[in-house]
């Protein structure tokens, strides 16, 4: 079956109801679907003039705006490829990705006109687009409306992955991805016209576009859109808005900013988080404050969303990510043998459906040694299913400590901690050790004013665990390294203490 492309359903949404809201932005202005309509033509027109052909690359490294979504939808349309780059990278980050992924187009802040200049010599075009739709893109009147036909299992995207376990990878996501995995999200959510979704995610990253930005635009929906995370902002629209997206940071800082109330949240009928780990204790401190479950879920650069939470047919199970979205396996198996594990029991997270990207950009040897002979990609997480069919993710392959021979799964650590009275977050890692191959180390953030000692929360884990896990040190922090998405930058931790147990100082 073939589904209309991402751009295909915007479009008929624009002809069926023009002069609704599609960008609610702060300060009052709104954006309709035919003026963002509008926008797309004068863009396709202007990529058409720098000589953007199907399949190539249009990167785009520029501010949050409306118009960043035009862009998007443009490059869509001429059958393009669209990149997405996050603006935190370093001209020095960047430039691996500009040589990897060869774009026709780079589209920069205003400003960036000048850069690159060796590289436009060799013919790549810089354009410029600034959050008030200002720069080059949109100096143009000119407008585009021819639709390029795309097939399914053409390529749409390419996403660098957060780079959390390692250098970024190119994901190659199809047309036929996103849309399949749209679909069964609207379904899941029961996203419809009528929802005004709070959107305060990046859009460089597979949360922000693939799953707020194309669900909101296939449906019909309207957004307040917002520049970034805004605990004060948020709690304003939370009246008038009907479903938030966040991450877990999100959450953590909304209970944090105290302006939650059962009754400002009265007309929100879901709450989701993903991207990270959602801690336990703001799930239920988040319930208590405002009556609603948040709906927790799963996702990858490389596959979309994979699971979530039941809306409705069962319940839902905090500390789980739910279960798969119609269409998508997902399984748990033996990291080695590739045998399927029984309910109850950790191993190897892997998944095969629509969602399931091409492969990695350029990189056939990594996406062969992803992928199982029958089709299943080894995501690279570890997790269990429990008796109901809930998935439950215990962490990353990666992060698994293995301490003298055994598994030890940072998370079971990191929740005892997190339990304790005075301790708000913590970490656990694995660092080299003489004896054991690795150790277990803990890394605690206080709760606020608290001071724990090393030895009182070891004590207070130690009876709960076997000896292997025990950490063989605690280390205070005031906080997590983490990255826009909230994910904790875990080999950031184990640079840091690297030595602790090796180094001329153990
Ligand atoms: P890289 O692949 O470059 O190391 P990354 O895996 O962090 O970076 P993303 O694709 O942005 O890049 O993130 C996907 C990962 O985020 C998942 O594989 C999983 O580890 C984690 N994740 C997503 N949702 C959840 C969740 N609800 N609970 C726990 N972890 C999650
Ligand atoms: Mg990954």
């Amino acid at each position: 079956a073939r589904c209309p492309t991402i751009h295909r359903s915007f479009a008929e949404q624009a002809a069926r109801a023009p002069e609704k809201t599609l960008f609610d932005l702060p300060g009052g202005r709104r954006i309709t679907y035919r003026e963002t309509g509008l926008t797309v033509q004068r863009i396709a027109a202007r990529l058409v003039a720098a000589g953007v052909t199907p399949g190539d690359r249009v990167a785009a490294q520029v501010g949050k705006s409306p118009e960043a979504v035009a862009l998007y939808l443009a490059t869509l349309q001429l059958g393009g490829v669209f990149l997405p780059l996050n603006t935190a990278y370093t001209g020095a980050e960047t430039d691996y990705f500009l040589d990897d992924a060869e774009p026709r187009v780079l589209v920069l802040a205003p400003g960036g006109e000048q850069r690159y200049p060796a590289r436009r010599t060799a013919g790549l075009v810089v354009e410029t687009l600034g959050t008030e739709g200002d720069g080059t893109l949109l100096s143009g009147t000119d407008r585009h409306e021819a639709v390029h036909p795309v097939a399914d299992g053409d390529p749409a995207a390419i996403l660098y992955t957060s780079g959390t376990t390692g250098r970024s990878k190119g994901a190659v996501l199809t047309h036929g991805n996103l849309t399949s995995n749209c679909r069964a999200l609207l379904d899941a959510w029961q996203y419809t016209a009528e929802d005004r979704l709070i959107h305060a995610l990046p859009i460089f990253h597979v949360h922000g576009l693939f799953v707020a930005v194309n669900m909101t635009l296939v449906a019909g929906a309207s957004m307040y859109y917002l520049p970034s995370f805004d605990a004060a902002a948020i709690t304003a629209l939370l009246p008038r808005a009907t479903v938030l997206m966040g991450v877990p940071t999100f959450y953590t800082r909304l209970l944090r900013s105290g302006g939650l109330t059962r009754e400002s949240c009265a007309g929100m009928r879901l709450f989701v988080s993903g991207s990270a780990p959602l801690l336990a204790h703001d799930h239920r401190a988040f319930e208590a404050r405002t009556g609603h479950a948040i709906v927790e879920r799963y996702g990858m650069t490389e596959t979309n969303m994979n699971t979530t939470n039941p809306l409705t047919g069962g319940p839902r199970k905090p500390g789980t990510v739910g279960k798969p979205l119609p269409g998508t396996e997902v399984r748990v198996v033996d990291a080695d043998t590739g045998e399927r594990l029984a309910d109850g029991e950790a191993g190897s997270i892997e998944v095969r459906g629509p969602n399931v990207f091409s492969g990695y950009w350029r990189m056939p040897g990594k996406t062969a040694a992803e992928f199982r002979p029958d089709g299943f990609f080894i995501t690279g997480d570890l997790g269990r299913f429990d008796e109901d069919g809930y998935l439950s993710i215990v962490g990353r392959a990666k992060d698994l400590v293995i301490s003298g021979g055994y598994n030890v799964y940072p998370k079971e650590i990191e929740e005892l901690l997190d339990a304790h009275p005075k301790v708000a977050e913590s970490a656990v890692i694995g660092v080299p050790h003489p004896d054991f191959g690795e150790t277990v180390v803990a890394v605690v953030v206080p709760a606020p004013g608290e001071e724990p000692t090393e030895r009182e929360l070891l004590e207070a884990v130690a009876g709960d665990l076997a000896r292997f896990k025990h950490p063989r040190a605690i280390r205070l922090l005031d906080r997590l390294p983490r990255n826009v998405m909230g994910k904790v930058q875990k080999a950031a931790l184990r640079e840091r203490y690297r030595d602790l147990f090796t180094g001329s100082d153990a």
